[in-house]
């Protein structure tokens, strides 16, 4: 890893509007008024030097839009403005299998694939018992893992494991059985990623759990680790679908500043 730490940039690829009520679990219970949120769907690049790794990879919204995401970009055509030849990346750490964090897995031919181990048990079970239809994942989506599998090039995790120099994953569960948490040492300092662990601003502030949980208890448990991982280390944490996370980074430049937001 370079001295300067590593490059992460945070790719916008859809979006929708949300409500409060709806978003966090149980919301009438804290007595506040409802509002709108602007929920944002991004996949993250993380450079070190010539290596180019990924944090989930979107998904193609237009193909088949699950909840009314709106498309702003394609995961290659983003890929494409910032120089980024799928085949020429080398690791792709999925935080969990719900489709807005693999959908796009079948670009990375050649990426090392690291998922948690809890997160294929519970997936690639329910795909076995034929027990997919109405999930957030379709066999489609699953099927890059299984071929990464074939071909030696999956990793799984049952621990905390530094996956490359500067890149540490913590299986935390919760929101997924096996959902990753990443922190990055990166350019601008330590960054958490949460990805789907905390969605929104206000679930790390007040450690709100999310509506969709496959365990309430170890949903609530990965937030304040994410607030303990800070306070001990210092990190900036970025959640996985927040509007506002590009109000406090800058953008990239050039034309990627439409869709790229430069976090480390
Ligand atoms: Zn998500």
């Amino acid at each position: 890893m370079s001295e300067a730490g590593l490059e992460v940039v945070q790719v916008k690829y859809g979006e929708r509007m949300v409500n409060r009520s709806v978003v966090f679990h149980d919301y009438a219970q804290y007595g506040l008024p409802d509002a709108e949120l602007h929920m944002e769907y991004n996949f993250w690049v993380i450079r070190d030097g010539q290596a180019v790794m990924l944090l989930d990879t979107g998904y193609d919204i237009p193909a088949r839009d699950w909840l009314g995401e709106i498309p702003v970009v394609s995961t290659p055509d983003g890929l494409a403005l910032l120089g980024i030849d799928p085949a020429g990346v080398s690791m792709v750490i999925t935080s969990h299998f719900h489709y807005d964090h693999i959908g796009y897995l079948r670009l990375f031919t050649n990426a090392r694939v690291v998922s948690g181990q809890a997160e294929y048990d519970y997936w690639f079970g329910k795909w076995r018992r034929d027990e997919l239809e109405g999930e957030f994942t379709i066999a489609e989506h699953l099927e890059p893992v299984k071929r990464a599998e074939g071909e030696g090039r999956l990793w799984l995790i049952g621990e905390e494991t530094e996956v490359h120099p500067g890149i540490t994953v913590y299986p935390v569960g919760g929101h997924c059985p096996g959902e990753l948490l990443t922190t990055v040492r990166s350019r601008s300092g330590p960054l958490i990623l949460a990805a789907d662990a905390a969605h929104f601003y206000e679930q790390i502030e007040n450690e709100w759990p999310f509506f969709a949980f496959t365990d309430l208890q170890e949903m609530r448990a990965a937030l304040s680790f994410i607030n303990e991982l800070a306070a001990k280390t210092g990190a900036t944490v970025v959640p996985g679908h927040d509007g506002r996370v590009r109000d406090r980074f800058p953008a990239a430049d050039g034309e990627a500043a439409r869709i790229a937001t430069v976090l480390g």
